[in-house]
């Protein structure tokens, strides 16, 4: 950062701004997150108190996208052998920092945009997030806006008429608005939000699924903790049978036992249709058909998820400093990283690939410490407590450790030993995860 002279745009004193020109996630790991929101090169003039964006030339690099973008204010109207000589300047710093072995094609051939609005619309393209995929996000906010201000009958028509907008990302958004208007201690804000919330459940096709899906899920999930051992393919068979009409249910069921629904299940399932006539044999084919149909679905996603995640691996690998880029993108690893890291693993030591094992490693090693030691040890804690006083006591003293990450361990915890044979074990974290949610809710709501 470069502490220069400037002029003030609005009265045209002169006041001291800090001037960025490279933006290199390299370099800055907030750089990306400075464009994004706005937040650098920004005037602040003592004398007028005018605050607004600097009119100054600057690069963004991004090597892990090899993205290389520059910008030029078009109001400096400098002549063009001018603005390629302070490009050029600024993208030999960029060179300057990256290692000799990192300097590839794409730096010689930067990409110019007009806009800073343009600039962030690329840099998010490049995480897959298209220009319409902004605007219909920037659409729902603004709907979300006008609806929480609206009476019960002009919000009822309203939702008829938005009744295609008010989809999966349209709740996501407004939980996301929830939070942050939680976090910002505004407990009017938040309440009408989820205010909002509750009253559009009902009121659209998308939330009517929702609570219909969520009454399914629960039923299908007890019905297999029931079942728990005695869960056989024939008994899973019985269950989607019983399902055949209710869709909800069946996606539901093909959802948590896809595991069970295997080339023997198919098998039976057609046995079954075989051995029937007329309008059941064609019930229960098209049953077969849709079933298949599902189960492919779940599959595909699952690789494709599978597939990004081993992608983001293999660019990781690549990096020189990979701790540091690990702790960076924290974010970015989920389940499916996890499994494809495993695979990796144990890919090199049959392979005797040194190289390789040794980066896999660094990724494994900075995972450790940077997840799940804090969260697990309180859970230990917790669960070592000797009754629920002293659980509950224990819970309200080290209250400030329920953040979302614990919580967000507790449910991963759940999920996978929903299957397993500690019960008991379950019950337990179960039971625990409902007293922390409810803690660090009331947390939230008094900010
Ligand atoms: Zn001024």
């Amino acid at each position: 950062m470069v502490q220069t002279q400037i002029k003030c745009p609005q009265c045209g004193q002169p006041i001291v701004a800090e001037v960025e020109q490279i933006l290199d996630t390299s370099v800055d790991p907030q750089a990306k997150a400075k464009i994004l929101s706005g937040a650098f090169n920004v005037a602040q003039c003592p004398h007028c108190n005018f605050q607004g964006p600097l009119s100054t030339p600057f690069v963004y690099h991004d090597p892990t996208k090899e993205l290389l973008l520059t910008y030029f204010p078009p109001e400096l109207a400098l002549p063009r052998d001018e603005q390629e000589k302070a490009i050029g300047s600024m993208i030999n710093q960029v060179m300057e920092n990256l290692p000799q072995e990192q300097r590839k094609g794409y730096l010689l051939n930067p990409q110019p945009v007009l806009t800073i609005k343009g600039l962030q619309e690329r840099i998010l393209e490049e995480d897959g997030v298209t220009k319409e995929m902004i605007e219909e996000q920037e659409q729902r906010v603004r709907l979300i806006q006008e609806m929480m201000d609206m009476d019960e009958t002009a919000l009822e028509a309203r939702a008829k008429e938005e009744d295609e907008n008010i989809d999966e990302q349209f709740f996501a958004i407004l939980a996301q608005l929830a939070q942050a208007t939680a976090g910002g201690g505004d407990e009017g804000g938040t309440r009408k939000l989820i205010d909002l919330q509750n009253k559009l459940l009902p009121l659209t096709t998308y939330g009517q699924k929702v609570q219909a899906q969520s009454q399914e899920i629960e039923a299908v999930v007890k019905e297999l903790q029931e079942l728990g051992e005695n869960l056989t393919r024939e008994k899973l068979l019985e269950l989607v049978l019983d399902a055949k009409d209710n869709e909800v249910r069946l996606e539901t069921l093909v959802g948590v036992a896809r595991q069970g629904m295997d080339y023997q299940f198919f098998q039976q399932l057609s046995e079954k249709i075989d051995a029937t006539e007329g309008d059941e044999k064609t019930d229960l084919g098209m049953l077969r058909e849709k079933l298949l149909d599902m189960t492919r679905q779940i599959d595909e996603a699952l690789q494709a998820r599978l597939q990004v995640a081993k992608r983001n691996l293999d660019t990781l690998l690549d990096q020189p400093n990979i701790p540091e880029v690990v702790t960076q993108n924290l974010p970015a690893i989920d389940d499916y990283f996890l499994q494809v890291l495993n695979q990796e693993l144990e890919m090199a030591q049959q392979a005797g690939d040194q190289e390789k094992l040794g980066k896999l490693q660094q990724v494994v090693e900075t995972l450790n410490q940077a997840s799940g030691g804090a969260e697990l040890q309180l859970l230990d804690d917790l669960l070592k407590a000797e009754d629920e006083a002293a659980q509950d006591k224990l819970l309200e003293e080290r209250k400030d450790e329920i953040s979302d990450k614990f919580l967000e361990t507790l449910t991963g915890l759940m999920v996978q030993m929903q299957n397993g044979d500690d019960q008991e074990l379950s019950d337990k974290v179960r039971a625990i995860y409902r007293k922390a949610l409810k803690l660090s809710m009331q947390t939230g709501m008094a900010g």
